[in-house]
Parts: C-alpha cells; sequence; structure tokens
C-alpha cells in the first residue's frame, strides 16, 4: 500500500466517526508528506521544533501543523507564527510563554493540556490535581492569547487492551469533569487528543478527538529521511 492509499483509508476511517486525523509525519520526507498532501491530507503533526519550522518552509500553506511532541519554553518562538494547536503543554510556565509568543504574533495559540494516564515512567504530563491547580491559578486567568480546547495525553505502550482502555477512559471522565467545572460556556473545549497507530480504534471507543497516527501511514519511521533534508 502506497502512502496516498493508507492515509485514504485511515482519513476515511476515522472520519466516519466524527474524529479528526492528525498524520504524524516526524522523520518522514517533505516528498512523502507531499504524496498525503495530495491525498487529500492537511493536518500533519511534528514533534521537533526545527523539524516542523524546516518542513513548513517548504510545503504548502494551507497545511495545519500540530505540535505533538514535547516544548521547551525557549522554542516558542520559532513555532509561534504559524502553529495550528500544541498538543503537549504540560506546565504554566510553558502556557505562559505561549502566551507571551502568541502575543508578539498577535494571535491566539490554541493549545490542549497533556494529562498524565500511563502507568509508565515517563516525565511528561500533568497529574490530575495539577490540571485543576493550573487552571485555578491567577496565572492563568491572565493569558488573554492562549486557548485551551482540550486535553491530550500517551497510553501505556502495552498490548493490554483493558488496560489502555481503562486509561482513555479516565482521561475521558477527566475531560467531562474539567468541561463541567473550567469550561462549560467554552464551546471550544471539546477535544480529546489520543490515540496512535496501534490503539486509536480503543482510543475512538473510548471517546477520543483526534487520533495521532504515523507509522500506519508512512510505514516504519527512518531517522535517515529527515537527515537528507537538514542537508539541503
Ligand atoms: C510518534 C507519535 C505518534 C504517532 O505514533 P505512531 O505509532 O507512529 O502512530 C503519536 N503521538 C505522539 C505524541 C508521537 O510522538
Amino acid at each position: 500500500m502506497s502512502i496516498a492509499d493508507n492515509l485514504k483509508q485511515y482519513k476515511k476511517e476515522v472520519e466516519t466517526d466524527g474524529v479528526k486525523l492528525i498524520a504524524v509525519s516526524k522523520t518522514q520526507s517533505v516528498d512523502a508528506i507531499l504524496e498525503a498532501y495530495h491525498a487529500g491530507q492537511r493536518v500533519f503533526g511534528e514533534n521537533m521544533v526545527q523539524e516542523m519550522v524546516e518542513k513548513q518552509n517548504q510545503l504548502p500553506d494551507d497545511i495545519e501543523w500540530h505540535l505533538i511532541g514535547h516544548l521547551q519554553s525557549n522554542k516558542v518562538k520559532y513555532i509561534a507564527p504559524f502553529v495550528k494547536l500544541i498538543h503537549g503543554v504540560d506546565s504554566l510556565k510553558l502556557l505562559q510563554e505561549i502566551n507571551k509568543q502568541a502575543v508578539k504574533n498577535k494571535r491566539v495559540i490554541d493549545c490542549l493540556l497533556q494529562i498524565y494516564i500511563a502507568e509508565e515512567e515517563t516525565k511528561f504530563g500533568l497529574a490530575h490535581d495539577e490540571v485543576i491547580e493550573l487552571l485555578r491559578s491567577s496565572e492563568y486567568a491572565e493569558l488573554k492569547n492562549i486557548r485551551i480546547v482540550g486535553v491530550m495525553a500517551i497510553a501505556t505502550n502495552t498490548k493490554n487492551e483493558k488496560q489502555i482502555t481503562i486509561e482513555f477512559n479516565e482521561l475521558k471522565v477527566l475531560f467531562d469533569g474539567l468541561k463541567a467545572s473550567f469550561f462549560k460556556n467554552e464551546e471550544s473545549f471539546k477535544e480529546i487528543s489520543t490515540g496512535m497507530s496501534a490503539d486509536y480504534k480503543l482510543a475512538i471507543e473510548e471517546g477520543s478527538t483526534m487520533v495521532r497516527i504515523g507509522s500506519n501511514i508512512f510505514g516504519k519511521r527512518i531517522i535517515k529521511h529527515f537527515k537528507n533534508i537538514s542537508n539541503n
């Protein structure tokens, strides 16, 4: 199957369920992205700032670029002019920096709060009490150039579907609670970004509104591809 065939198949499958497909193009070449683009895809996810900026410069302007990986505060300025959605916001400090760069660019930047749901030891994501503390803080209330439009999470990397389902469900329950407590009158707070190549079906069953699919569309990631672009 070609990238175009895969893309069309996954796009149709998830969009039938009313879910948005983020084609995760990290490490993939500009040509591979163009193949997906010509097959109809406009939303791409990258996890490295420099890689996203280089690709954005070379690819059509109507692409929506989503930053899906961990973002360091000192790199926000490079993506602030064009990024469509930042998925991995996991601290007030990062949110403040995004706000500052959004002001400079005269924009409002949409963000998702990354929630920690996995059983694994990973460094990133907010615990439930931390999310609530952030949303209650006066510092957050002052930020006028960011908009929190939902939550994002990565489930444990396991074949145990029951466990993954429990984690996705936990995310949905938290989302519903946040919606009721903090975003009741905000229609824009509606996104649950979760589910990747291995677990997107379970994610959709448990309420995901955005799935981030890379290898199922582009094939296995080969780091070399991106190195080639940088050397051009
Ligand atoms: C790489 C990545 C994905 C896509 O992973 P695949 O297994 O290739 O679908 C999704 N989300 C995040 C945060 C990623 O870093």
